[in-house]
């Protein structure tokens, strides 16, 4: 039976970045020398690096005006370093409290003595991302921080189009190489960790803007950030400061190369809404109950509820049988939630949705 695998993340690879990966893991460049054992100074690794940054920037569409990098950490770390590069203590820096992550990134900004200024709070439903353009932003603060995509909840900004001149700092975890429309002019840092749409975990891929680069390498030295912390000196390095993940960084180089021989984000992003078309068409009516309001509703975490708790049981225990596993809802929202990144093909979100159909006719 095919194995359907929702997690949110680590997440499912593409079929054919899997295949490719065991056929390459053990003699990665010809020299019986796998990925994992390769000097990180050898002109093997030194070429794939190169070239997966140069992907990495091609297919993720970063304009010039932007500089991209990737770190050795998770999407978390960025809380603290993003903060400490583009603010002081006593700032005013603004948040949105849309969900977990959302919430944890503020914790990080009022530990660090900043003055946190909350625009948006979802609490305590978090089924929705408000109306940004009531949101009172102070002027004076040194960026609006948005989690594009709710990963826990389900929800997610239909445009990133916001009203105002803040600039913006998106933890695009969840959302980076699914959608096209990021308002760059106004972007100063965009983080994700690789494990959902990109690769797997242990390295993330940071972009920053030109203009405020040189500022940020200084505002992170004042605020006491050592030189490996520094983002300027990982980009100076060519990502290469620390001895680097070298595996996770092999698979999102295969995983680059597959998205741009399908066609690059403009494929993902469809293929994101395609899928999400499918689940949503089930969700909607009465036996299905989803979390996110219509409008905010996640390409990726699809949340929802049956009438019962044993009915959610059942539901989940029915999908096992049936292929499909990974969909427990987070311990706080309960119910489902399916999620599926570039790595689930349109095949497999049908497969799920005719699931989904098949339990209604045979529950509700
Ligand atoms: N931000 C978002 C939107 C997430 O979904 C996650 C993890 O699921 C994180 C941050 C934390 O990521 P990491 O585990 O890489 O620190």
């Amino acid at each position: 039976m095919t194995t359907h695998y929702y997690s949110p993340g680590p997440a499912s690879l593409p079929t054919a970045v899997r295949d490719l990966i065991k056929i390459e893991l053990l003699d990665t460049f010809g020299i019986s020398v796998s990925v994992m054992e390769i000097s990180h100074r050898s002109k093997q690794y030194e070429g794939l690096n190169e070239e997966t940054l140069r992907l990495a920037h091609d297919v993720f569409e970063v304009p010039d005006s932007h500089k991209l990098l990737i770190t050795p950490f998770g999407a978390q770390q960025h809380f603290s370093l993003l903060l400490n590069h583009l603010s002081r203590p006593g700032d005013t820096v603004a948040y949105t409290e849309t969900g977990v992550w959302a919430h944890l990134a503020t914790v990080d900004a009022r530990a660090s003595e900043r003055k946190v200024a909350v625009v948006y709070d979802g609490n305590p439903t978090l089924n929705s991302l408000g109306q940004p353009e009531t949101w009172q932003i102070p002027e004076n603060a040194k960026y609006l921080h948005l989690t594009v995509n709710n990963t826990v909840e389900g929800t997610e900004y239909p445009t990133l189009n916001f009203a105002g001149k803040v600039p913006l700092v998106l933890d695009m975890t969840s959302a980076l190489a699914s959608r096209r429309d990021i308002p760059w002019d106004r972007t100063h840092l965009i983080y994700a960790s690789a494990q959902k749409n990109f690769g797997i975990a242990g390295c993330s891929v940071v972009v920053i803007h030109k203009d405020i680069f040189e500022q940020a390498r200084e505002t992170a030295k004042r605020n006491i950030l050592g030189n490996a912390l520094n983002y300027c000196s990982i980009y100076d390095a060519k990502s290469v400061l620390n001895t680097p993940p070298v595996f996770p960084i092999f698979v999102m180089n295969r995983y680059l190369h597959w998205m741009k021989s399908a066609g690059g984000i403009e494929t993902m992003e469809r293929w994101a809404q395609e899928r999400a078309r499918l689940v949503y068409g089930e969700v909607d009516g009465e036996f299905y109950q989803g979390h996110a309001l219509p409008e905010h509703r996640s390409r990726h975490n699809f949340v929802f509820k049956l009438k019962t708790p044993e009915l959610d049981a059942l539901f989940i225990s029915e999908a096992a049988k049936a292929g499909i596993h990974e969909i427990k809802g987070y311990r706080t929202l309960g119910g489902v939630r399916a999620s599926m990144y570039n790595g689930i093909s349109l095949e497999s979100a049908g497969y799920f949705a005719q699931f989904m159909r098949t339990f209604k006719e045979k529950h509700g």
